[in-house]
């Protein structure tokens, strides 16, 4: 490691603090030092389902998402790293509602994106039942269809970033827990680690679930909370969902399900609504009760009538790091100079990666942003300006 002291220290080495790391070098600022306790990638990102849509009722998140859509189709181009790979697989985002509350919500996000300048596609239940012929659009009232959409590899644009900051003098160190802050009255100077201070001029904390640690040393609250999420994979040897059929979200479905093509045959499958709250921040894998297993797999079968018959091939759990508003909390905190916090993805962080990496490391470097920061302010909350989206609760906002 070189002796020189890092300006900057990020704490947290998922998707979020290696783009962040990897766009303060981007920018000109390579003394970046992003410490883990685990490694990179290994947390909540490691558990990803990894779909990318710009599909937001938030007009703000539809920004930050179009932003990084156009960096993980660019991946290698972005990073100047021709082995740079993002795993994007663009299979587009299909999305129907039938009659009921869920229809206006999705109105209002289609109108929406499109006033934005997003490609969308309104289709009939022929054309939809094209696009992904296993499922069954009888129900339908509207079906949107986004093509600049698909899923990719969390842990490879982890990896990915990280490398790519590397390259440019940013130094990891895994297997580094932060313990607290140092801090010189107001102003935030470093931080306490198990091998010891050290200390930088801007510390920014992208520490998911693990953000409570960070209220605790700083005597503020943080608004989050690790909330656990099952996911599943199921296997039709029937009706396989391939990985040229698009991403499906079913606004009909009571789980307001997501699926998306796995493996090459499989479908991966999860609801989009909250989920359980653990006491404690816990990536190991939860249990799934059978109970669990049916509910989800009748929802599927309600939709992919030839999933009836299906198998359940693997199922696993992830954590959220969930906010009051479901939206994520980005830039400094009230009250203490030099840190920078970027936390509260609740289920859709990963699609927002490359944009919050770049909106936080001009923050830190004190330029002006190109998108907006006040909205994500943590300060939202006590001023009753939540940013809760039209489908409320759960990952879609
Ligand atoms: C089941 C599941 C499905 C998902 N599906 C999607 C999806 O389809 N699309 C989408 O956009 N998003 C999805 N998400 C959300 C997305 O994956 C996350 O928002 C994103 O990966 C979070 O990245 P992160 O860097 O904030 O967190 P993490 O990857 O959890 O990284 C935080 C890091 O901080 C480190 N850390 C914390 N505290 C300390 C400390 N004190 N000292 C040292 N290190 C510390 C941890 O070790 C960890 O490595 C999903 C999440 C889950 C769980």
């Amino acid at each position: 490691m070189s002796q020189t002291a890092p300006e900057i220290i990020v704490i947290g080495a998922g998707v979020v603090g290696c783009s962040i790391a990897f766009h303060l070098a981007a920018l000109g600022q390579p003394r970046v030092l992003v410490l883990d306790r685990l490694s990179i990638g290994a947390g909540t990102s490691a558990q990803s389902s990894g779909i990318l849509r710009t599909h937001y009722s938030v007009p703000q998140n539809v920004e930050l998402a179009r932003r990084s859509f156009a960096a993980f189709e660019g991946f290698a181009a972005c990073l100047d790293d021709d082995e740079a790979d993002s795993g994007l697989v663009k299979c587009g985002y299909l999305i129907a509602a039938p009659e009921g509350p869920r229809l206006a919500p999705l109105q209002a996000a289609l109108a929406q994106q499109q006033a934005m300048g997003i490609p969308l596609q309104r289709l009939d239940a022929r054309q939809a039942a094209e696009r992904l012929p296993i499922a069954r659009f009888d129900d339908a009232a509207l079906i949107g269809f986004e093509p600049e959409a698909g899923f990719a590899d969390a842990y490879l644009v982890a990896t990915g970033f990280a490398r790519a900051a590397r390259r440019r003098g940013v130094r990891f160190a895994e297997g580094v827990a932060v313990q607290g802050l140092l801090r010189e009255g107001q102003r935030v100077t470093g931080v306490q680690t198990d091998r010891g201070p050290m200390s930088a001029a801007v510390v920014i904390s992208a520490q998911n679930i693990w953000t409570p640690e960070l209220a605790a040393w700083t005597g503020i609250d943080m608004p989050v909370k690790p909330e656990r999420h099952r996911v599943f994979a199921f296997e039709s040897a029937a009706a396989p969902y391939t990985p040229a059929m698009p991403v499906y979200k079913d606004l009909g479905s009571p789980g307001m399900l997501y699926c998306r093509s796995y493996g090459g045959r499989q479908m991966l499958a999860s609801e989009g609504i909250a989920g359980e709250v653990l006491p404690a921040p816990d990536v190991e894998p939860g249990d799934i009760p059978m109970d669990a297993v049916l509910e989800v797999g009748e929802q599927v079968a309600g939709r992919f009538p030839a999933y009836a018959e299906a198998g359940l091939a693997s199922s696993w759990t992830g954590v959220y790091d969930v906010t009051p508003d479901w939206n994520p909390v980005l830039g400094p905190v009230p009250g203490l100079d030099g840190l920078l916090v970027a936390f509260g993805f609740s289920g859709h962080g990963f699609k927002l990666s490359p944009a919050v990496g770049h909106l936080m490391a001009q923050l830190a470097l004190g330029l002006p942003t190109d998108t907006a920061v006040e909205p994500y302010a943590i300060g939202r909350f006590g001023a009753g300006r939540l940013l809760t989206g039209l489908y409320g609760e759960g990952a879609v906002s």
